[in-house]
């Protein structure tokens, strides 16, 4: 592109070719606008098929196109009318490559400049997600509720120490105070004491894993600090400080 190129409707810019409204032009009048053509010779124009941008020089000419160039680079054109079939084969395959390269690039960049929308775009995907999840189980639920008691029963009574000293683990760590017992640890204080309330002396009743030093005193949940209480006792008790293992 050599001498003055004149332009009327650069509307029609391709994408990768430099701007020409970034581009001074040389004369401008209402309906005619001339560029120096110099001036596009340092833009890049993106090939059609590899797209990859380059400089004018790697394009042929085509007075047709508003800017003189093919939308194909030579080196793109002259392998899609050559006959050597193995030439052809790697430079398809190459040119997958750089295709892939190119959108992977695109896709890395478009990432890198939208990660926050990223983020909370799939943030909001995960929460509908989980609400739609909760909702179904709750529907479900509702709709089996025997089911559900009688599931939940099963579990509780198969697992009552566990979940005992689960609560008990829990509160502690809640409360910062600490330390901690086992299922089988809890289950051997219960027999040291024959399975009775320490307070009431009962045996029928369910037992409670009770603090002897509070935790909101600074007590932990070591079994050391533990004594088996009926639920009734335990909550009488209260927060006071009361050995009953004496
Ligand atoms: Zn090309
Ligand atoms: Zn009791």
């Amino acid at each position: 592109m050599k001498g003055l190129f004149i332009g009327t409707g650069f509307h029609r810019c391709q994408k990768g070719l430099t701007n020409p409204q970034m581009i001074e032009p040389v004369i401008k009048t209402e309906n005619i606008t001339v560029y120096h053509a110099d001036a596009f010779d340092v833009a890049q124009k993106r090939c059609s098929t590899c797209k990859v941008n380059q400089p004018a020089s790697a394009f042929g000419k085509n007075a047709r196109k508003y800017d003189g160039l093919q939308n194909e680079c030579k080196k793109c054109r002259s392998l899609r009318y050559r006959t050597n079939t193995q030439a052809k084969r790697e430079y398809d395959h190459s040119l997958r490559a750089i295709k892939k390269a190119t959108k992977e690039a695109t896709k890395k960049q478009y990432e890198k400049e939208h990660a926050d929308e990223i983020a909370a775009e799939a943030e909001k995907r995960r929460m509908i997600a989980r609400r739609k999840d909760t909702e179904r189980s709750r529907r479900w639920a509702r709709a089996n509720k025997d089911r559900v008691a009688a599931r939940n029963k099963k579990w509780r009574v198969a697992n009552r120490l566990a979940v005992a000293a689960h609560e008990q683990r829990r509160r502690a760590a809640k409360s910062g105070a600490g330390g901690s017992f086992t299922a089988e640890e809890w289950k051997e204080l219960c027999r040291q004491f024959g399975n009775q309330c320490l307070r009431c002396h009962r045996t029928d009743v369910k037992l409670a894993a009770d603090h002897v030093l509070p935790i909101v005193s600074g007590g932990s949940s070591d079994i050391q600090n533990i004594q088996p209480l009926c639920l009734s006792c335990n909550s009488s008790k209260g927060t006071k400080h009361v050995d009953y293992r004496l």
